[in-house]
């Protein structure tokens, strides 16, 4: 399944990207959003921002959710339409919304009280009107890892509840400011739909509450957050976006017009993309073996940031043979957090084999880092 006489020449380790999968994945994604009306997708960009992925992504229709100033550059230069893009991020700069005003964007979805007032004075000296969501952390327990989990009150992100009308009411009155909608993001990699839905019932409460105020909404936005399966991508790479829309199609109560906005990222790329490298060594401790890789955590940080394990697959092994052996796989910087798996069992391996570390696209190049004077993986499309 990898075109691995294509990736001899190329120097390890590097991302490689199959724009088939991509593709398909997109196209599942179109299909089921299209069966509910008023469903609008944005690809939220952190996760992988590849210029030519970008640009498949692009084509395919999406929107886009950036979290920065240089995301949304990097959007607008790669050609996807300034109202296809919101902008949320706890800590947006005076240069950023000024960047995003002149752009005119779709919205920013806005986490304080401070920043608002903020958004409000730029757009006022610019003579222009600021579309704003107001991200409420809705205290819901997205059962993930804890890094990745968003919308618990100790968060960081977002308007608790309890303040939510003392900020609408100051929104709605405020020149220069458009309040169009709510935003919600609980967090990533969620495996199961219970946390949506728990978080559907909440936007259907503080919507009566805020209806009952007679403020209108035009849109939700519920953010991202459907996982991947890390452990068998070959069994599940793409996932089950007929299930994730229908439940909030089943649990929301849109009011009539209303549109309801997703950010998806992992669930976009993760599949599509492997880290290819390849064993420089394999050495033998007193009880253990050890699979010593070109690439780190420099290059994929998931394993070390966030316990994540990704399935390792030795492509170079002849699939016949199959004998196997346990290994602890590694890379070459020097932290001990730099593991990609321990007791794993794997074919029979050699120096010079390549291995693809699987279910990477997502989270994987984007977050490189020249640790150790290392240099930014590049990536390869096909
Ligand atoms: C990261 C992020 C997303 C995307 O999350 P995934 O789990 O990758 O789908 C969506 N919205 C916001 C605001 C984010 O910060």
């Amino acid at each position: 399944m990898f075109p691995i006489n294509q990736f001899e020449n190329i120097q390890t380790p590097f991302y490689y990207y199959d724009r088939q999968l991509l593709q398909q994945t997109l196209d599942v994604i179109n299909r089921e959003a299209a069966k509910h009306p008023g469903f609008c997708v944005h690809y939220a960009v952190k996760a992988n921002v590849d210029p030519t992925v970008l640009d498949i992504i692009r084509q395919s229709g999406l929107g886009c959710d950036c979290v920065s100033g240089g995301e949304v550059d990097t959007c607008l230069k790669v050609g996807f339409e300034a109202s296809k893009i919101v902008f949320a991020g706890v800590g947006k700069a005076d240069w950023e919304i000024n960047l995003a005003l002149d752009a005119d964007i779709l919205c920013f979805n806005v986490e304080s009280l401070p920043e608002l007032e903020v958004i409000s004075q730029l757009a006022a000296a610019k003579g222009r009107t600021a579309r704003v969501a107001i991200r409420v952390n809705p205290n819901v327990d997205a059962h993930t890892h804890k890094y990745i989990t968003t919308g618990l009150s100790e968060n960081k992100f977002g308007i608790s509840m309890e303040m939510l009308d003392d900020v609408l009411a100051k929104a709605s009155a405020m020149p220069n400011i458009e309040l169009v909608g709510l935003h919600f993001h609980i967090g990533s990699q969620l495996l199961e739909l219970q946390p949506f839905e728990m978080l559907c019932n909440r936007i259907n409460e503080l919507q009566d509450k805020i209806e009952a105020k007679g403020i209108r909404l035009k849109s939700i936005n519920v953010g991202g957050g459907l996982g991947c399966d890390y452990e068998d991508p070959d069994k599940n790479p793409i996932p089950d976006f007929a299930s994730y829309f229908d439940c909030y199609a089943r649990h929301l109560q849109l009011r009539p017009g209303q549109e309801l906005h997703f950010e998806l990222g992992r669930s976009v790329v993760c599949q599509m993309g492997s880290l290819i490298t390849r064993v420089l060594y394999v050495k033998h401790g007193i009880n253990k073996k050890f699979v010593i890789l070109d690439a780190g955590m420099s290059d994929l940080i998931r394993p070390a940031l966030y316990q994540a394990h990704h399935r390792l697959d030795n492509i170079s092994a002849d699939a016949a043979s199959q004998q196997t052996d346990t290994y602890d796989v590694v890379g070459p910087i020097c932290e001990s957090s730099d593991c990609f798996g321990t007791d794993e069992q794997l074919p029979v391996t050699k120096r010079g084999d390549l291995f693809a570390i699987r279910s990477a696209g997502a989270y994987g190049q984007i977050m490189a880092s020249q640790y150790n004077c290392r240099r930014i993986p590049s990536s390869l499309v096909l």
